[in-house]
């Protein structure tokens, strides 16, 4: 099935700010929400869609990438459809929520929002990380340590938040189930419902005396250092989950997951192009009429060069496999050098005799028909293909 355009989904202009972005969301997300659409399919696959939509069209890189490639330009990202309304709540409430500012659906549910993530088995929040790395360690793949501050499981109670064995006993209510089972009769028949039990909040225990430590609660603020191994070849915009090490529930739930944000620092020399980098390099113009080999940095150390006598300024050379490992195959991108030809911005007296010597050399001029090769449609072909 033809996926729907996301502008057009959230009804918006192709060229809408970020924060219309949010509201034309945040108007679909409340009009479509399951709580006040029970059991309605229609507005849960709206709601879905909206959600899909946002996802992309609220980050700059994947919005870019959707701009100019559209559903297939998703492939290869992070990007996957939702397929629960339950990853919804998780993905947005955690990404935007926690460690990066106010929540989105703080701002729109509420504490509704949060209890509903509670009461769905006590798991901890997922937390957002943002890693920058340079463009070394993304050729390289590298791996980092990262300090973070989550909750993490008190160690007074072990995370049961009781203050002693004793003080953790079977809820009254449910006899230790964790569910109410409720009866009724129609027309039709008997049904059974089932509910999770209020007072324990489906644990089947109740703390009579909380832990000191923690209150209860199973858990504390703390700082923790967790391993993070980044793959070579990722890039801006890519997450590394990190299942089960960010926040941990209350009361010994399971923890959520620390999504790892890659951000790229730019580069003192080179510029990223896909997996391919680009250096531009100055080169004497003795040099270039005459070639030779030159001594380049790489990603991985320096490498030699060589330059054809009567390279032209703007002249891309390609040194094959000195980029980015692929992420998703095998090999690797390229080293694009641009040439420039470097023009001497002080002479000495010799210099300019010599150089005025040369001048008169017929060689050393375009010809006429030459002066505008660089407008020459077969240099931008061979530009676009370098850079493809
Ligand atoms: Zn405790
Ligand atoms: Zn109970």
């Amino acid at each position: 099935m033809a996926k729907k355009d996301f502008y057009h989904v959230l009804g918006i202009e192709r060229n809408a700010s970020q924060e219309e972005i949010k509201k034309a969301y945040r108007k679909l997300a409340l009009k479509y929400h399951p709580d006040r659409n029970p059991g309605n399919k229609d507005a849960e696959e709206q709601f879905k869609e909206a959600a899909e939509a946002y996802e992309v069209l609220s980050d700059p890189s994947k919005r870019q990438r959707y701009d100019q490639y559209g559903h297939e330009g998703m492939r290869g990202t992070d990007f996957r459809p939702f397929t629960d309304v339950n990853d919804i709540f998780s993905t947005f409430s955690d990404i935007f929520g926690g460690a990066v500012g106010g929540s989105i659906f703080e701002d729109m549910f509420g504490q509704q929002g949060r209890q509903r993530q509670r009461s769905g088995g006590g798991a901890g929040s997922d937390l957002k990380v943002r890693l920058k790395l340079t463009l070394e360690e993304v050729a390289s793949g590298v791996e980092k340590k990262l300090k973070i501050r989550a909750w993490r499981k008190c160690d007074t109670c072990g995370g049961s938040g009781a203050k002693n064995a004793g003080s953790l006993i079977t809820c009254p209510v449910c006899k230790g189930s964790g569910e109410i089972r409720q009866v009724s009769r129609s027309v039709f028949g008997q049904f059974v419902n089932v509910a999770p039990c209020q007072n324990c909040g489906g644990d089947g225990r109740v703390i009579k005396e909380p832990c000191l430590t923690c209150h209860g609660d199973g858990r504390v603020q703390g700082e923790a250092t967790i391993k993070v191994s980044i793959p070579a070849g990722v890039s801006e915009g890519n997450y590394i989950p990190l299942r089960g090490e960010g926040n941990v529930g209350r009361r010994g739930g399971p923890g959520g997951d620390i999504i790892v944000a890659i951000e790229e620092e730019p580069h003192s020399v080179f510029t990223r192009n896909g997996d391919d980098v680009v250096l531009d390099l100055l080169v004497g113009f003795p040099e270039a009429a005459m070639g030779g080999e030159v001594e380049v940095p790489t990603l991985t150390g320096r490498a030699r060069l060589k330059i054809d006598p009567g390279v032209q300024s703007g002249r891309i050379l390609r040194m094959r496999d000195k980029g980015i490992p692929h992420l998703n195959s095998f090999g690797r991108g390229d080293q694009l050098v641009r040439v420039n030809i470097w023009t001497p911005t002080s002479l000495s007296a010799r210099d300019k005799q010599l150089l005025k010597e040369l001048a008169s050399s017929e060689n050393m001029n375009p010809k006429e028909g030459d002066r505008s090769a660089h407008s020459d449609k077969s240099f931008f072909g061979r530009v676009k293909k370098a850079f493809s």
